[in-house]
């Protein structure tokens, strides 16, 4: 896979439609387990909250592909979704016309790659050719799932019409976004 390219932080977005935005500093393992520096854009009222969460996926060595906030506000090509961890994206939900919490800053997309989007009934599977093996590094497991959990986020992995394995969103969006409800109300968290 290619690498992605360097960009400057001055070229992030700062807000979002629903409010202000950050731009966080996060220490990750690469798959080489070595300490790389990442950067991710969400709601600015839940930056202390993720840098928990990733703190705790570095202590227990999970391995993260890339992850570097997008440079583009509006569709970021194809090649850059797919092999990055990111927040912030202000695009509409896969399938589906309303915004996506990404939209907001109040979700993240995990390891898209080892961790994909497959939903059968519309013959949607992103990225391509990607397989979901939990036996795989970088692959969001039950473990990951709780880790999350913990600091406020539920999984896409848990929903019932489509599973987003590589998808994390804010519990209480509604409380920050009353346009945006919780994403997996109803589902089980196993
Ligand atoms: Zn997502």
């Amino acid at each position: 896979m290619e690498p992605v390219p360097k960009q400057m932080p001055e070229e992030f977005p700062t807000k979002s439609h629903y409010g202000k935005l950050c731009v966080l500093e996060i220490p990750y393992l690469n798959f080489a387990q070595e300490t790389c520096m990442g950067t991710m854009c969400v709601h600015e009222e839940i930056g202390s909250a993720v840098q928990a969460l990733f703190a705790e996926l570095y202590r227990i060595k999970f391995p993260i592909f890339s992850m570097q906030c997008s440079p583009w506000e509006k569709r970021p090509p194809q090649w850059f979704l797919f092999m990055n961890t990111i927040g912030y994206v202000d695009k509409k939900r896969t399938g589906k016309a309303s915004l996506s919490h990404h939209a907001a800053g109040l979700a993240f997309d995990l390891n898209p790659h080892f961790n994909p989007l497959i939903w059968p009934e519309r013959s949607i599977h992103i990225p391509p050719n990607s397989v979901y093996n939990p036996a795989a590094a970088g692959t969001v497991t039950k473990e990951i799932a709780d880790i999350c959990y913990k600091h406020g986020f539920l999984w896409g992995g848990v929903w019932h019409e489509k599973k987003d394995y590589m998808h994390f969103s804010w519990a209480e969006s509604d409380k920050l976004v009353p346009e945006l409800k919780p994403e997996n109300a109803g589902a089980q968290f196993a």
